[in-house]
């Protein structure tokens, strides 16, 4: 009988990763890293409660780290099946893992510098050639079209509309001759978001494991772009620089998108915009090469003559560390660097150079976690420190919180509304306690549906 278990996402929103045992195989669902807290992170250095050796095979949802951060690890502790995704998840894959095996090489180097860990040499969680092994073991599989594993398992990847090469999974378990169907949401995009399609509605299954990110709550309404226009022409009406920390994945490119309309219909000035981000530059020539997740309005505007709708007449890409310095000479301008939480990278020095002058602004188009400087200058900060520097905060800070890449609760809900029949049960994962038990409410009083909000390592019988 095929049997599921909740190595990850359940209970939290990351470290995503969901064993399937069917017929003596094993089958990998995402292989996400648990980020945040210590008590999370921890789980990231305990060995996985199954030798990786005896995984058959892996397959991803989507890039994000918490759902693919994890692979160098189990590759590194003997996996050496492929690791199935789509060509988009694929390039992205490449850039961020190499990036995640960066940060953990700095993060032992610090270590190692202030003696805060208990090992003499601290050691990363995995290193450069680690995820270069993983990456050799990635497989592209089709988009949009069903794929077969082994005579136990089959898989089809739908449109998840979340960031690019974004799935949900509808994996078909055969054994005994009786075939069970186990529909994975993966993160849930929004509807009639630029660039993307619109999540693909599911139709069955019998069991059903969904993202409750939102759970609780909707993201507010209101237009995006009038949001930044407004902000744009304030700034440059007093000779100020619009300072935006953005995600290099997603984010920025929906940035580029909206900055592009507003340009074309004039209702901005001509300041140059600059992309101060070398991977945010990497993704977004990524985001225009994979036509098959453009939606409509993307695909029309490379039709019209614009062969690349990210692109604006005045926006400056910037690789090079002595381009990014430059910037600091143009007094006017829109400024899209990472990271989107402003804790380390290329914005901390655009921060320090802007943040004292009042002409200037700040713009926070994305969640602000706990603790890191994005969330400081939400709740109004007047100091930053910055690279050891105490930078007073006298631009304005402005938050435009209706950009989001995760679907909201009633998004979720119009998902699930695409199911003809009830799942036999239904699991709610990635998402925190209180998003994860509203989100159980609503399931279970508007849908009527059987809901178990799993426990991390809990193992169910998938009896159909
Ligand atoms: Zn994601």
């Amino acid at each position: 009988m095929a049997k599921i278990t909740f190595l990850g996402a359940a209970g939290t929103v990351t470290g995503s990763k969901y064993l399937i045992e069917a017929g003596g195989k094993k089958l990998l669902v995402d292989c996400g890293l648990f980020q945040g807290p210590n008590e999370l992170t921890q789980r990231n250095w305990n060995p996985l409660p199954l030798d990786a050796a005896t995984i058959d095979w892996v397959v991803v949802t989507h890039a994000h780290i918490d759902h693919t951060g994890y692979l160098p690890k189990i590759v590194k502790a003997g996996y050496r099946g492929p690791i199935y995704c789509d060509a988009a998840t694929r390039e992205l894959g490449q850039l961020l893992l190499l990036d995640s095996a960066h940060l953990q090489e700095e993060d032992a180097k610090y270590a190692a510098k202030k003696k805060y860990s208990s090992h003499a040499n601290p050691l990363p969680l995995y290193s450069t050639p680690d995820a270069q092994a993983a990456l050799n073991q990635f497989k592209e599989i089709p988009r949009s079209d069903s794929f077969t594993i082994s005579p136990e398992f089959s898989v089809r990847t739908h449109d998840a509309g979340h960031i690019l090469g974004s799935c949900w999974l509808e994996l078909t378990i055969t054994e005994n001759g009786k075939q069970t169907v186990i529909v994975f949401s993966g993160d849930v995009g929004r509807y009639d978001q630029p660039i993307l399609n619109d999540p693909t509605p599911p139709s069955r299954a019998d069991f059903l494991l969904c993202e409750s990110t939102y759970g609780d709550r909707d993201h507010p309404s209101g237009s995006v772009a009038d949001a930044l226009a407004d902000a744009i022409n304030r700034v440059a009406k007093r000779g100020g620089a619009v300072v935006i920390p953005s995600f290099a994945v997603g984010r920025t490119q929906t940035l580029m998108w909206y900055l592009r309309q507003l340009d074309e219909a004039k209702r901005i000035p001509q300041i140059p915009v600059y992309v101060d981000s070398p991977m945010a530059i990497s993704v977004t020539g990524i985001y225009a090469k994979h036509g098959e997740d453009h939606d409509l309005d993307f695909t029309n505007a490379e039709q019209q003559g614009n062969k690349d709708p990210l692109n604006l007449r005045e926006v400056k890409m910037t690789r090079t560390v002595d381009e990014s310095k430059a910037i600091n000479n143009v007094a006017s301008c829109v400024i899209i660097s990472a990271s989107g939480m402003a804790t380390g990278g290329r914005i901390l020095h655009h921060l320090a150079q802007r943040l004292p002058d009042a002409k200037n602004a700040v713009l926070l188009v994305g969640y602000q976690g706990e603790g890191t400087n994005g969330r400081a200058l939400q709740e109004g900060a007047q100091y930053l420190r910055i690279h050891g520097q105490e930078v007073k905060v006298n631009a304005e800070v402005v938050t435009v919180d209706q950009l989001s890449a995760h679907a909201g609760r009633s998004e979720l809900l119009r998902w699930l509304s695409g199911f003809t029949a009830a799942p036999k049960q239904t699991f709610l994962v990635h998402g925190e306690p209180v998003a994860l038990e509203s989100f159980r409410a609503a399931v279970t009083n508007r849908l009527h549906w059987p809901v178990t909000v799993p426990a991390y390592l809990q193992s169910f019988d998938l009896n159909s």
